[in-house]
């Protein structure tokens, strides 16, 4: 096996260089813990960015997958598989409503809402109904509608001209979002909380306020949960916290327990605007992951998750307030269940992400001036705990504030 210092030599010969990657090589991981080609142990505080919420290598998910391979692995979606429809049906009996597609990655269920929403808000009128009010710090992925829609100007310059019918309004700004919704808008669409945009709740008014102008004018309220959905912030869709249903919601980080696989699901009118050869996939949906995702939901459902991320979200936020109140370093301490960042007073989170990996805690710098924090749902206290006090003492380090 190569050593690190080799591995990290021959990415930069041979990968594209797009990733501020930290100069670890993990080679398992078990629960909430990862190790290193070292052998040096991590406590895992990012969860692969919020995706192994039933921690790494579940033994229910690890069989599921086994079995799945050896005995289907694809067929493409010309034919079906079980896995494909049970999945569907699950998703359907969590939300209560819907028909699913079933794609490989979170842009990719964004792109099949956007043109749905598109197909559907156009209805039998032939005029255009091209756009989509999104929120500024928002994040929806990296093709280029989706990188149109993400709020963050700064990820644009590069790849312009973008397609043009994005209209960004400022989280939270009821009356803003109100004037850019019109008849010519097919979808709003919004996370319920901002994660890669520092983890940022959206208020219940703004929510509402969404709902309200998609009902005025016939778009469609799209919620992009592919962060926040299935139990990551205590609820098992984020959107429930606000009581505002949407008319498609987007799944994918969790869903999958790392296994590619994203999710469009949308009320069962809004699904009947596509038609066959509207939109389709070759690998979405194949038997492997959708395996992997039904085993992800029973374990999430059997082991309580969404409590525990109710409950210990609550825990790690107060104690984490707890742990830096006399820090004046530390700005705020916010989230909801166990998606949470800690806001500092200047640009050191990533250095402050590095003095953590050198204590052996994995957490990331989601700006540069926030540390967010998404462990594996099954997490336990004591490792909370534990984290917290590593996460408090390299906070509390001038060595790291000062670089
Ligand atoms: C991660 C993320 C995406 C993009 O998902 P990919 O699988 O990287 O394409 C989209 N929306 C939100 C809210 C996300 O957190």
């Amino acid at each position: 096996m190569s050593t690190l210092d080799e591995l990290i030599a021959a990415e930069r010969a041979v990968h594209m260089q797009v990733y501020g990657r930290q100069p670890v090589a993990f080679v398992r991981g078990q629960g909430c813990v990862l190790w290193d080609t070292a052998g040096q142990e991590y406590l895992d505080f990012l969860g692969g960015i919020a995706v192994m919420s039933v921690g790494h290598s579940h033994p229910r998910v690890v069989e599921a997958v086994r079995e799945q391979v050896g005995l289907l692995t694809h067929v493409s979606n010309l034919f079906y598989t079980e896995p494909q429809v049970r999945l569907a049906e699950r998703l359907h009996d969590l939300l209560g409503w819907g028909k699913v597609f079933f794609a490989n990655s979170g842009a990719e269920a964004n792109e099949c809402a956007l043109k749905l929403a598109r197909r559907w808000a156009r209805g039998t009128d032939d005029g255009a109904r091209p756009g989509v009010v999104a929120a500024l710090g928002s994040f929806h992925g990296r093709t280029f509608s989706t990188l149109a829609a993400t709020g963050q100007p700064g990820k644009h310059d590069r790849f312009t001209p973008l397609p043009s019918w994005f209209t960004h309004v400022p989280l939270n700004d009821a009356d803003a979002l109100r004037e850019a919704v019109g008849p010519g808008t097919s979808a709003v669409l919004l996370e319920v909380v901002q994660g890669e945009g520092g983890v940022r709740v959206a208020s219940e008014e703004f929510l509402k306020t969404a709902r309200a102008a998609c009902d005025e004018f016939g778009a469609a309220l799209v919620f992009d949960e592919v962060q926040t959905g299935l139990g990551r912030t205590g609820t098992w869709f984020g959107f429930q916290h606000a009581g505002v249903e949407p008319d498609i919601v987007t799944l994918a980080k969790a869903l999958g327990a790392g296994l590619p696989i994203g999710a469009c699901v949308a009320r069962e009118e809004v699904a009947a605007a596509f038609g066959p050869g509207d939109h389709a996939t070759t690998f979405g949906g194949g038997p492997v992951v959708c395996s992997a995702a039904l085993a992800v939901l029973d374990v999430i459902e059997s082991e309580g998750l969404v409590e525990r991320s109710a409950a210990l979200g609550a825990l790690l936020v107060e104690r984490l307030r707890e742990a830096t109140a006399s820090n004046p370093h530390v700005r705020e301490v916010r989230g909801l269940g166990l998606l949470v960042a800690v806001e500092l007073d200047g640009p050191w989170a990533a250095a402050a992400v590095s003095a953590a990996l050198g204590r052996r805690l994995v957490v990331n710098n989601v700006t540069p001036t926030a540390v967010r924090l998404a462990p594996p749902l099954v997490v336990s206290e004591e490792q909370i705990e534990r984290a917290v006090e590593i996460l408090a003492g390299v906070l509390a380090d001038p060595e790291v504030r000062d670089g």
